[in-house]
């Protein structure tokens, strides 16, 4: 029973916290219409573990602020990568194609 209860406020907290993220991306767009910009949504997950330079998703790939692929071995700051990797799913940088 202390479970269920459990489980229902985790759910309702979820729910709270997507509606929040819902109404906050939805101001954002109006803002950034009014100042003739567009938002780009992107999903979050793993940017700063996937390697843009071949696509290898590792958690090992990060060691604090230094990223190394464990697949290609590309070596570039964590934060770099993430904010490439972002900018990469937004569609703003095109892939190297080899
Ligand atoms: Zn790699």
């Amino acid at each position: 029973m202390v479970r269920r209860g459990a489980a229902s406020k985790a759910g309702l907290n979820r729910s709270i916290l997507d509606a929040g993220w819902g109404v906050f991306l939805g101001i954002l767009a109006q803002k950034a219409e009014s100042a003739a910009r567009v938002l780009i949504p992107v999903d979050p997950r793993n940017t700063s573990r996937t390697c843009p330079e071949c696509g290898h998703v590792d958690a090992q790939n990060r060691d604090g602020e230094k990223f190394q692929c464990t697949s290609c071995q590309h070596i570039d700051h964590a934060d770099r990568v993430g904010a490439w990797n972002v900018a990469l799913r937004a569609g703003l940088v095109l892939p190297d194609v080899a």
